[in-house]
């Protein structure tokens, strides 16, 4: 399955914030869009921002949350795939990299996100569709 077919049931929405926006900011657009991570762009992607980063600011100093901006505490160098990547690919990508989100690309635009929660997703729609398949075929061949 490529990711272009998951895009299309989960829509091609990303949630995004400026670099020079305050945490604070990044944490209520979280909470409030109930996701895990943001792109941060200005014009061009800069940045991607997850639970993670918070988590590691917020552990190392909670005036960290209350004081830097969302640049100071991204990750600049954004791995992305393209709308022609298939599952195994994201898989392969998320596990090696050890990251949960993956925005997607294609020439230089922006076209949607990809979360292990989607992929996770798209495997048990996956294996249901392969199930009534099995099954249509069994009962097709008992009649
Ligand atoms: P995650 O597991 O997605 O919450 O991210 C774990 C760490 O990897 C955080 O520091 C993120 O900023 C970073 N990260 C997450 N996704 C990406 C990505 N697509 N490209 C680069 N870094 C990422």
């Amino acid at each position: 399955m490529k990711l272009r077919d998951i895009l299309r049931s989960k829509g091609e929405n990303v949630v995004v914030i400026r670099p020079d926006a305050p945490v604070h900011e990044a944490m209520q657009l979280l909470v409030e869009h109930n996701i895990g991570a943001l792109v941060v762009q200005d014009g061009e992607i800069d940045g991607i921002f997850t639970e993670r980063d918070l988590l590691r600011a917020g552990a190392e100093s909670l005036e960290r949350l209350e004081r830097d901006r969302v640049r100071d505490l991204m990750t600049a160098d954004v791995v992305t795939v393209s709308l022609d990547a298939d599952l195994q690919e994201v898989m392969r990508t998320m596990t090696e990299r050890r990251i949960r989100h993956l925005p997607v690309v294609e020439d230089g635009v922006l076209r949607g996100i990809i979360s292990i929660g989607d992929v996770v997703n798209a495997l048990r729609r996956d294996i249901e569709e392969e199930n009534q398949h099995l099954h249509a075929y069994i009962a097709g061949v008992r009649a």
